[in-house]
Formats: structure tokens, C-alpha cells, sequence
């Protein structure tokens, strides 16, 4: 008899052999794609394992199983886009209750609690989570906080969060430690592992990898709350498609490989851009002089592929953006290409402005997200722009 007696695989290995994704009848060495909405059944109520796709389908399935391996979790689900998930996840949770969120948040974040949610009597708190004693008096002042959800790397300002802290800290307050680990993927961070309760991403980003898949994941350790999570993705169907599903696992194979490269690039692009003197700061956590350095080592093991930086009052992004050849300025972030945008006209337009600012998050910031080009190519493009953008006050 063969030993068949899985192999304990290194991470970089599960990411290429999912569980469950070789195709059974024929041995199609990727997941089949089922288009199948619905499928036979001999008795009625008695499915052979799914009934209807929107309950479970074979090709979700796979995604979905993955996402739950990869974070360490027990259960995965996965829906149309990150915000569908984090809709999802924030769905779990009753009116009255309340939600701590930190002072930069993704903008879709703030935009679904603040304009969305509060409808449902859903409350948050913004508190400056990377200060433990704000969070410890948030709880303090309210009994109705049930959950911190929360990114490290924050978007788009890269300040780095002790996940293990805060999840203690929620905890002992009997709420949830939730992380949204779009930024860095559990290539290079598990939460769960650091004792979040759940994990969240826009798939959309670094896990697709190829700015050509919406998707979102949810990991989820606890089993009730799994059962609360799947019959909400269930009744309200935001589910992910089974091709976009078999895309999503397409791009997830390669994602140690990009993230490495991506992390490289953006580790010398982060160092070249602190010595430009159009620059007035640098945010990368995989510097060591980020406050959040040391913290952030202890959590994750690269440094990840996005670096923000302030430009010098005076020198203006929009030049920056017209003058870049080879770096798009383009929403969205993770994938292979490089692409740079503006936040506070972009991607974090739907907090109010005096919000913004309170957050750091001001006109003069500007996001890379650093793809896989060759680091030669990206550094000439930088460095033709910043030329371009010329002296300080040319304009005036
Ligand atoms: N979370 C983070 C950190 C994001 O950056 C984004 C999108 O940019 C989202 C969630 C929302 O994901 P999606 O655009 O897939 O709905």
C-alpha cells in the first residue's frame, strides 16, 4: 500500500497546492471551474453535497478552504469584493453595539460604518489604536464596544498596529479582534496566529495579484461565528463567482514570489525616496527608522510592497503623477503592475476633509504600490519625474 500521508508543506507550497484543487474526474492537476448554479438531486433535500451555489459551490470551495488554511484559520468564505466581506463580517454584530476603528482606516471602512451601518444602530469609535491606553479607556467608557477592527499596515498612511496586544485587549473585554490583512497577506502576516479572532481582505489586491479579479476572503477561527458568517453570506449573496473564484486561485499560486519581489523593490525605492529633498517624509515599516520598525518585525516578515511619502509643500503630486512614464496612477494596489495615486482625491475622497487631515492624511500624500517591474526601471521612472517636477516654486 502506498503512503498517503500528506507532506507537511512549507508555506510557498500550499500556496500552489490548495486543498481540494485537483480536478477529480479527470485529474486536471488545477480546481475545476463549475458554472453550476444548481445541482441534481436524487432525493429531494438530500444533495449529494451542494444544492444551490449560492449556499457553496466546488470552485468557491477551493477559495474558500485556502484562505482558511493559509491564515491558520478553521473556516473561510469568499464574496464579490473586500467591502462585501467586511459588510459581511460587520453584520455579525447587533444594534447598539459598537465598533473601535483607528485613526486611518481604509476609506470604504469609515465609509460603510459612518454612512451605512450607523442606520442599523451600529456605532464606532475612531481612537489612535497604536496607543494601548486610549484603547483600554475606549472600553472603559463604553460597555458596548464589541469588536476592533483594524489594518497593520493602516491604509494609507503604513503606521504599524500590535495585533497581539489589541486582540488581548479585546479579549479581556469580551469583544473581537478583527484585522483586515489586505496589505501584506498571510505570506507575510497571520493574525490569527497573533490571536485575532477573524481576518478580513480585499482579495482585489495582493492575493489576485492582477488587477483583474474583484474578491474578498473571510478567515474565521470560532465555529459559531463561522456558522453566523456563512449563513449571512447565504442570505444576502454577495458571494464570490466560481470564475473569478478559479481566476483568484490562479493568482494566489504566485503570490510568494510577487511578494518577495515587491517587497525588495519597495525596501530601495523607500530608501531612495527618504534622500530626495522634494520629500518631506517617508512612510515603510520595513525601515528601520518607521516607529512602528520594531513592532512590526515582531509581526510580519517583509516589509510589503506599498511605501507612502509626503511631498515638500510647494511641490505638487499632480506633477509628479503627469511626468511618471511607467507608474499608473490608478486606484487599488497588490498587483504586478505599479501604480501610484493621490488618497485625499482618491482612494480616502469619502472622509470629510477636516477628518483627513485630523488622520495625517493630507494633499501632499502620495501611495506607491510597487510592483514586479525590474527595481532599474521603476528607480529611472521616479527619478525622470522628480526631475520633471522641477524646482519648488517654478510655478508661482
Ligand atoms: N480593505 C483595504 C485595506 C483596502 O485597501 C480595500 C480597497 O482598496 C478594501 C478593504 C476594499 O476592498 P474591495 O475594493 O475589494 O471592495
Amino acid at each position: 500500500m502506498p503512503d498517503t500521508t500528506p507532506l507537511p508543506l512549507n508555506f510557498e507550497s500550499q500556496l500552489v497546492h490548495a486543498p481540494g484543487d485537483h480536478e477529480p474526474v479527470y485529474g486536471g492537476v488545477v480546481a475545476a471551474l463549475h458554472l453550476a448554479t444548481t445541482f441534481e438531486q436524487e432525493t429531494p433535500g438530500e444533495p449529494i453535497r451542494y444544492d444551490y451555489s449560492r449556499g457553496g459551490n466546488p470552485t468557491r470551495q477551493v477559495v474558500e478552504d485556502q484562505i482558511a488554511a493559509l491564515e491558520g484559520a478553521r473556516f473561510g468564505y469568499a464574496f464579490g469584493s473586500g467591502m462585501a466581506a467586511i459588510a459581511a463580517v460587520i453584520s455579525l454584530f447587533e444594534p447598539g453595539d459598537e465598533f473601535i476603528i483607528p485613526t486611518n482606516v481604509y476609506g470604504g471602512t469609515f465609509r460603510i460604518l459612518d454612512r451605512y451601518f450607523k442606520r442599523f444602530g451600529l456605532n464606532y469609535r475612531i481612537i489612535d489604536v497604536t496607543d494601548l491606553d486610549a484603547v483600554e479607556a475606549a472600553f472603559a467608557a463604553s460597555e458596548n464596544i464589541k469588536a476592533i477592527l483594524f489594518e497593520s499596515p493602516t491604509n494609507p498612511l503604513l503606521t504599524i498596529v500590535d495585533i497581539a496586544a489589541l486582540s488581548v485587549i479585546a479579549h479581556k473585554h469580551g469583544a473581537l479582534a478583527i484585522v483586515d490583512n489586505t496589505f501584506l497577506t498571510p505570506y507575510l502576516q497571520r493574525p490569527i496566529e497573533l490571536g485575532a479572532d477573524i481576518v478580513v481582505h480585499s482579495a482585489t489586491k495582493y492575493l489576485a495579484g492582477h488587477s483583474d479579479v474583484f474578491a474578498g476572503l473571510v478567515a474565521i477561527k470560532d465555529e459559531l461565528l463561522a456558522k453566523k458568517l456563512h449563513f449571512i453570506q447565504y442570505s444576502t449573496g454577495g458571494i464570490l463567482s466560481p470564475f473569478d473564484s478559479y481566476l483568484l486561485l490562479r493568482g494566489m499560486k504566485t503570490l510568494a514570489v510577487r511578494l518577495e519581489r515587491q517587497s525588495e523593490n519597495a525596501l530601495v525605492l523607500a530608501q531612495w525616496l527618504q534622500e530626495q529633498p522634494q520629500i518631506a517624509k517617508v512612510y515603510y515599516p520595513g525601515l528601520p527608522n518607521h516607529p512602528g520598525h520594531d513592532i512590526h518585525r515582531s509581526q510580519a516578515s517583509a516589509g510589503g510592497g506599498l511605501v507612502s511619502f509626503d511631498l515638500v509643500e510647494g511641490y505638487e503630486p499632480t506633477k509628479l503623477f503627469s511626468a511618471l512614464k511607467l507608474i499608473i496612477l490608478a486606484e487599488s494596489l497588490g498587483a504586478v503592475e505599479s501604480l501610484i495615486c493621490h488618497p485625499s482625491s482618491m482612494t480616502h475622497a469619502s472622509i470629510p476633509a477636516p477628518l483627513r487631515l485630523e488622520m495625517g492624511i493630507s494633499p501632499q500624500l502620495v501611495r506607491l504600490s510597487v510592483g514586479i517591474e525590474h527595481i532599474d526601471d521603476l528607480s529611472a521612472d521616479l527619478e525622470q519625474a522628480f526631475e520633471a517636477m522641477g524646482c519648488m516654486y517654478s510655478t508661482y
